[in-house]
């Protein structure tokens, strides 16, 4: 069956053309799908009913399920575990900000990048997903809480550009005019830091935020928590991020997760301060989140605090992010754990 919803707008004309339909089917369909939500082929009141019947026996418009649903009580935030079609779960997270409604997708079921504080990895990775099925995550949680999103991070599970052709395809979607038209500026895709995939996604050239999850600034501690660090060191990764800076222009963000004891030091401020000093960029603290079986603790607010004040007085733009829906355990990863412990198969 044909995965309608990843298809763009030239392999939809391609596909009514071939059927013999003239090219502004393929516009009809697309708008439907992506601007209107269809869920089903009965819904295409505008297109001919044969080429319905085709449809039907031959393509598919992809959907996800609720298996479970977690509203904060103190601030809002909706957590998602959707069910996909063949039994796999990702999250999804939909935010309140002072500005609108930010949701926070999911790339791949699992993840493979093995960053030893995150959840998601722990149990590798299952697959990728499609276009579609990223685009559903926010579809769906559009529908049920009605409610138009405006801000998108690709922040879930999974390393997006790890999956890179179809986030690149997702992209391409989910900011089309014909359809959910999401605004290039709206959008931040965080990478743990796949250099030659950075280069890659400069081509394109979307004026999307480049966010980088540092979380050290030396390479052995870095290669301690976050493989991936290996194979690209913080040299390799600082080259990149500043190259893709140059051809989009774009402010890059880094996202620093504090973990008390190891890289919350005075040491580690000075570094960073030295890594970033002078460039067109913004630092994201985080708390970091227990997960089970680690030994990663938080560090206190007081140290977070100083460690922003070092920052933000040497010139170097840091704020300490929020955390929204403690009290779901809204940190990515979390839920489908306890699903797939639940049913046995972790
Ligand atoms: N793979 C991508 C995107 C998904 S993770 C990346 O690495 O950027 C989204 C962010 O959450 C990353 O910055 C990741 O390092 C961070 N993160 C993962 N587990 C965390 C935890 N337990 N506490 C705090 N942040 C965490």
């Amino acid at each position: 069956m044909i995965d309608l919803k990843s298809k763009n707008l030239q392999e939809l004309c391609e596909f009514v053309t071939k059927l013999s339909y003239p090219k502004y089917r393929a516009e009809q369909l697309f708008r439907r799908i992506h601007a209107r939500g269809a869920r089903s082929f009965d819904e295409m009141t505008d297109l001919p009913r044969e080429m319905i019947s085709y449809l039907k026996e031959n393509a598919r418009i992809s959907f996800v399920e609720t298996e479970r649903k977690l509203t904060s009580s103190s601030d809002g935030t909706v957590k998602y575990l959707y069910r996909l079609h063949d039994g796999h779960f990702v999250e999804t997270v939909v935010m309140k900000y002072h500005h609108g409604y930010s949701v926070c997708l999911s790339t791949q079921v699992g993840c493979r990048m093995g960053c030893a504080f995150c959840q998601s990895t722990k149990g590798g990775k299952v697959r990728d997903l499609a276009p579609s099925e990223i685009i559903d995550q926010m579809m769906f949680a559009e529908r049920d809480l009605d409610i138009r999103i405006g801000n998108i991070v690709l922040m879930g599970i999974g390393e997006p550009l790890d999956n890179f052709e179809n986030v690149i395809r997702f992209l391409e979607l989910v900011g089309h005019p014909k359809g959910q038209n999401i605004g290039y500026r709206h959008i931040s895709l965080s990478t743990c830091g796949l250099v030659p995939k950075i280069y890659q996604l400069a081509e394109y050239d979307f004026p999307i935020t480049l966010s980088v999850s540092l979380h050290a600034p030396f390479d052995d501690m870095r290669n301690k928590i976050m493989p991936v660090n290996r194979k690209y060191d913080i040299s390799a990764l600082m080259r990149a991020v500043f190259d893709y800076q140059k051809i989009t222009n774009r402010r890059v963000s880094f996202e620093y997760t504090l973990i008390r004891g190891m890289n919350d030091t005075r040491e580690c401020a000075a570094q960073l301060v030295k890594l970033l000093r002078g460039r067109l960029c913004h630092v994201n603290l985080i708390p970091v989140n227990k997960i089970q079986n680690e030994r990663f603790d938080a560090s206190d607010r007081r140290h977070i605090a100083a460690f922003q004040e070092y920052l933000t007085q040497r010139g170097v733009n840091a704020t300490v992010r929020r955390t929204l829906g403690a009290d779901i355990s809204a940190s990515c990863g979390q839920l489908r754990s306890d699903q797939l412990e639940k049913e046995g198969t972790s």
